[in-house]
């Protein structure tokens, strides 16, 4: 696969196939009829057992063969800190690119359909090719789950039981394929792997495709970094929020981290001068798609940090470059407030952990600027074809790095900035006000989260609590404890200073909800919280639970009940508890990844 960036491969058969199920928001998204998924056809080919070729009547017809062939992509990454080499898709096969169905004529927004664990591909190394049923069962819940909360993610259309294929990992283990969608698979990763070889020419290539097919075209990318003196707020958000935002916030001088810091870039003086000024470095069009790109993953990890969610492996091959979630191993959501959790048991170091991925995914983008660095450190002289000219060269000019280096160190600022509006949005929005207000952030936000954590209240249920407590109810000294209480579990007893701090804070909560929506808002604004703060939330052990009745127990209606939980998180008939829950003595462990 030298110089590949991916192979033409095709899905092993497999045998005696079982359809275990399908989203139903994914078949409308990529215009699949409803019944559609009955048809043998559709089933033969969610099991890579028939390929379809599609007509291919899109923008690029007149360069591709008739036929599209499948195929796995080719990139690289660092794991764990480490450039790990080559990788690339070992066990995802890409079927076709298909319009999405509200832009079925044009063309102009697409999805790349691909098959998980059909088997072997030149980049399987060491490994089978295969996925098996719990981890693939866990993707395909997730990805749903986290688009119906508008994060966004790669798709998952149809689980399919591969019975014959038995996969070898501690034991023994029944197969599956999920057949997943995304407007692009293209990871840092992919990048990193351009640079590891020195191939300027394809990775200028690469760029260029990214910003006219995954970002819709330059014209689409953001103008010109905004200025500090400037009334826009991305701009005049201090560093200081960063710190001081304990829990959720990036801090980009942790001690598993090496870019730049927020103190660094301060130190170093950097206005929009650097950037835009007089032409010294004139931001080109690879700075503009670069800042797009940092931009999305600046907005889906501050997602992430709303709803309590954790990848678990944020390795650079692990991160999308359009932003999206991706690649779903030992991913969690938050029980209770635990900011040092990782579900990943191999990660001792908790880089992975749930406070430090913001810091990570700045981490894997300074990664991305110096794959890009020649490109954005080029300037105006990007449009002299200097990279493909000079073709294979491991070293980047020293000149145009150092320049670059200037601009990634500018661009984490507007990471800090753009990662704090989304959070910010996110928090306000969960816990029922109409804005953020000067203050709010500081002694609301990051109390309640405090709270949170010294007592072990659940995330996700605290919010969707909340939205049940009027304010009639909360205006005495009396509803206000009865409320403190009503947020433990109940198996936990709430110590008298545990009350008192949640019924202060409550009491705080309940002021600025009537500032934003006066003495008689409840209604709204309770309407307003259970539209943001899920009901459903597929934590690790209800996973276990549906994975155990799909394995052992040869069940199969529960699925669908969990995929219409995950589609429609918001609604409140949802009680998992008492529908599903059988004892909770499991080994979660086994069930974790894979
Ligand atoms: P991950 O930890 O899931 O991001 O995977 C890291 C790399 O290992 C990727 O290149 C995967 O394609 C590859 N890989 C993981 N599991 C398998 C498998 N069962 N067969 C082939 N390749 C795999
Ligand atoms: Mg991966
Ligand atoms: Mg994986």
């Amino acid at each position: 696969v030298k110089e590949a960036l991916y192979t033409f491969v095709r899905p092993e058969n497999t045998q005696a196939p079982e359809l275990l199920g399908v989203s139903k928001a994914a078949m409308r998204d990529i215009g699949i009829e409803e019944g559609e998924e009955k048809s043998e056809e559709f089933k033969a080919a969610m099991a890579g057992n028939t390929i379809i070729t599609i007509e291919d009547d899109g923008p690029d017809a007149d360069i591709k063969d008739d036929a599209v062939y499948p195929w796995a992509q080719c990139y690289g990454g660092y794991q764990f800190g480490q450039w790990a080499g080559q990788l690339g898709d070992g066990r995802a096969i890409s079927l076709f690119e298909t319009p999405k169905a509200k832009f079925k004529e044009a063309w102009n927004e697409r999805y790349e359909l691909q098959l998980k664990g059909a088997g072997m591909t030149p980049y399987s190394r060491f490994a089978d090719g295969k996925a098996v049923l719990r981890s693939s069962i866990r993707e395909f819940i997730v990805s749903e789950y986290l688009n119906s909360l508008g994060i966004p993610t790669t798709r998952a259309l149809s689980l399919t039981l591969a019975p014959k294929a038995r996969v070898q990992r501690e034991r023994l283990e029944p197969g599956a394929i999920v057949c997943r969608f995304a407007e692009s698979w293209l990871r840092f990763g992919t990048f990193d792997l351009l640079r590891a070889r020195g191939d300027k020419a394809t990775l200028r290539k690469l760029a260029d495709f990214v910003a006219v097919h995954v970002y819709g075209g330059w014209e689409n990318l953001p103008a010109k970094l905004p200025s500090k003196e400037g009334k826009n707020i991305e701009a005049t958000i201090d560093a200081s929020d960063m710190t001081n935002s304990a829990k959720g916030a990036p801090k980009t001088d942790s001690a598993v981290v090496d870019g730049p810091t927020a103190t660094d870039t301060v130190k170093a003086g950097l206005g929009d001068k650097d950037i835009q000024g007089e032409g010294k470095y004139a931001e080109n069009r690879y700075t503009r798609l670069y800042r797009q790109i940092v931009r999305r993953n600046a907005r889906t990890v501050a997602m992430w940090q709303t709803y309590g969610f954790m990848n678990g492996v944020l390795n650079t091959d692990n991160t999308s470059i359009y932003g999206l979630s991706i690649d779903f191993g030992p991913f969690a959501f938050l029980d209770v407030f635990d900011p040092s959790y990782t579900p990943n048991h191999d990660d001792h170091m908790l880089r992975y952990s749930y406070k430090n991925q913001p810091t990570i995914i700045w981490w894997n983008l300074v990664r991305l600027g110096e794959a890009f660095g020649e490109l954005i450190g080029s300037g105006d002289r990007c449009d002299q074809e200097l990279f493909v000219e000079k073709g294979v060269d491991k070293d980047w000019l020293p000149e145009l790095v150092e320049r670059a280096e200037t601009i990634i160190a500018a661009v984490g600022e507007e990471y800090k900035a753009v990662f704090m509006e989304e959070y910010k949005r996110g928090m306000t929005a969960r816990l029922g006000l109409k804005e953020c207000k000067e203050g709010d952030f500081e002694t609301l936000y990051s109390e309640l989260l405090d709270c949170m954590e010294a007592s072990e209240l659940d995330f996700n249920q605290t919010f969707r609590k909340l939205g049940g407590f009027g304010t009639e109810y909360l205006s005495s000294e009396e509803g206000r404890k009865h409320a403190a209480v009503e947020l433990f579990r109940q198996d936990q007893s709430a110590s008298d200073t545990e009350v008192k701090r949640i019924a202060t804070w409550l009491d705080k909560w309940r002021a600025r909800l009537v500032e934003d929506w006066g003495q008689n808002g409840d209604k709204q604004r309770q309407t307003a919280m259970n539209s943001v703060n899920p009901k459903f939330v597929p934590k690790g052990w209800v996973l276990d639970e549906v994975i155990e009745r799909v394995e052992k127990k040869n069940e199969r209606e529960i699925l669908n009940n969990v995929m219409q939980m995950a589609l429609n998180p918001f609604q409140e008939s949802w009680d998992w508890e008492t529908e599903y829950k059988e004892e909770a003595n499991m080994d979660a462990e086994r069930f974790c990844g894979d």
